[in-house]
């Protein structure tokens, strides 16, 4: 069993001020795994003073200098693929080659995204023709706090880490309690790069802890945010009174039109979006809605593909699904499951329980629902299981009022050959993404949503503005 009990505060792997103990389970067996540390206040405010201190020089240094750093940062984390693999396949579940192809390389992926965003970045430029002495100026936040969740562990870490650093702010990072392992592989990786004491800091905890002690500290001016809605809610509250900015990445319950006309393929690889990670996506397209013509084809088609997806063991080797995360996570899919057995939603692959043959480990069978309509519960809720809900619709009118009769807007998804549809749609879907026709958005465009699926923006040159203050100058020496 790993001993993981250390945190990362200044440049150095430090003991918590008070000894605080906390299992990590592996999902797979429902062992305990590893041992971390719960923080408490008292490592909080050191980690928020070291941060505050770094920020004075850090802050000042020049851009091309942070750039070196975060190219560094990259050049060792892919030489780590295989360590960070193990310890998010390990803490969360995901099968090992997709931990290794998928889970991993999101991290490298999204860094070597913002050191190309970054490249083209203006921190300073001219108002306009029409103020030659004015000068806007781009400059860091601050001491930022930054809250990751479980589900994608190093997609999340390295889409705040690395914009916050290249805007010149300082962090105090808390990775998810559930999945702390591969946070602190990360923690490794800054310290090889040779990150300056202070400038990125790691502190274990939970969010009644470390969380709230982030989001209330006055030290603090920016909370980054991704998981439930229900913590960016109390996240928000508990911000409040210090008046930080407040970044928020939360649920989704996205909804994929396919209409008649749509590539044959695009119900199988609905039901695959869904299955993949285990359900556990925020972007996951989780309300299918098929128009009437294709629906019985459809339902065929959904059954099938969700049938043919294995579900085993995160350590073996192969294109299954693994388990979901914890026990909690797996008694509130298995009672979403029923409930929408009990409001009458027509089951058409998987169900309650786990799979044959499984008896150990949060094991969930890729369920199908039919026959759905909007209002029942697990078309409303975030189920965050291999769980999908299939509703007909006639009209495009009826597939877009449906899609946006939400609490939710994350993404959407359509999928018609009528490309005149599709852009009618795209703008009128209430939303921060929109994919259609089964193609992926482009590198370094921005994620992040709207309405309860929250308000940040990450990824690209907007994952690096959410980290700036905008300062307005007059005045200004062109000549100096
Ligand atoms: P969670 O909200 O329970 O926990 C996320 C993080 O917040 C953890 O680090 C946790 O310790 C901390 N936390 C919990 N309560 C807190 C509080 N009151 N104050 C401060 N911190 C607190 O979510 P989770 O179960 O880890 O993650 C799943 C959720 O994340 C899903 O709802 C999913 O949709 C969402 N998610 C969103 C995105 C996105 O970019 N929109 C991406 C991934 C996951």
């Amino acid at each position: 069993m790993l001993e993981k009990r250390d945190f990362y505060i200044n440049g150095a792997w430090v003991a918590p001020a008070k000894a605080n103990d906390f299992n990590v389970i592996d999902p797979s067996t429902e062992d305990v795994c590893a041992v971390i540390s719960l923080g408490g206040a008292a490592d909080t405010d050191a980690a928020v003073a070291a941060a505050k201190a770094a920020f004075k020089t850090w802050s000042l240094t020049a851009p091309a200098d942070r750039l070196a750093l975060v190219e560094k940062i990259l050049k060792i984390y892919k030489s780590r693929n295989e360590d960070m693999a193990q310890a998010i396949s390990l803490e969360m579940g995901a099968p090992i080659d997709m931990a290794r192809d998928d889970q991993a390389t999101s991290g490298d992926w999204h860094i070597a995204n913002f050191i190309a965003a970054f490249k083209d970045f203006e921190f300073e430029h001219r108002l306009g023709d029409h103020a030659p002495n004015d000068r806007i100026v781009h400059t860091p936040i601050g001491v930022c706090g930054l809250i990751t969740p479980w589900n994608w562990p190093m997609n999340q870490v390295t889409l705040k880490v690395i914009p916050a650093l290249l805007a010149g702010c300082t962090v105090v990072l808390k990775p998810s309690e559930i999945a702390p392992l591969s946070s602190i592989v990360f923690a490794e990786i800054m310290h090889e790069a040779g990150t300056p004491p202070g400038v990125f800091n790691m502190v274990n905890g939970d969010g009644l802890g470390v969380g709230t002690q982030l989001s209330t500290h006055p030290d603090i001016d920016m909370i980054s945010f991704t998981g439930s809605t229900r913590a960016g809610i109390a996240i928000s509250k508990a911000a409040a009174d210090t008046l930080k900015r407040v970044h928020l990445e939360l649920g989704g319950k996205g909804a994929n039109l396919i209409f008649a006309d749509a590539d044959p393929r695009a119900v199988a690889q609905g039901v695959r979006k869904v299955m993949n990670n285990s359900g556990q996506s925020c972007n996951a397209p989780t309300r299918m809605l098929v128009q009437r013509e294709i629906y019985d084809q459809a339902l065929e088609t959904a059954a099938k593909t969700a049938e043919s997806i294995a579900v085993g063991r995160a350590s073996e080797p192969g294109k299954h699904i693994g388990p979901v995360v914890s026990q909690a996570q797996y008694d509130k899919i298995q009672g979403l499951i029923q409930v929408g057995i009990d409001e009458g939603a027509r089951l058409i692959a998987g169900g309650l329980g786990r799979p044959q043959g499984m008896n150990r480990g949060y094991f969930v069978r890729p369920t199908v629902f039919a026959d759905c309509t909007n209002d029942m519960t697990i078309c409303r809720e975030e189920i965050f299981g291999p769980v999908m809900s299939i509703i007909p619709f006639d009209t495009e009118d009826e597939a877009l009022e449906i899609a946006n009769d939400t609490v939710y807007g994350l993404t959407n998804y359509v999928q018609s050959t009528d490309g005149a549809r599709r852009n009618r749609l795209a703008r009128q879907l209430r939303s921060g993404m929109v994919e259609m026709n089964g193609k992926s958005r482009g590198a370094g465009s921005p994620f992040g949503g709207m309405k309860a699926s929250g308000n940040g923006r990450e990824g690209g040159k907007w994952g690096i503005e959410d980290f700036l203050e905008v300062k307005s100058i007059s005045g200004w020496d062109n000549e100096a």
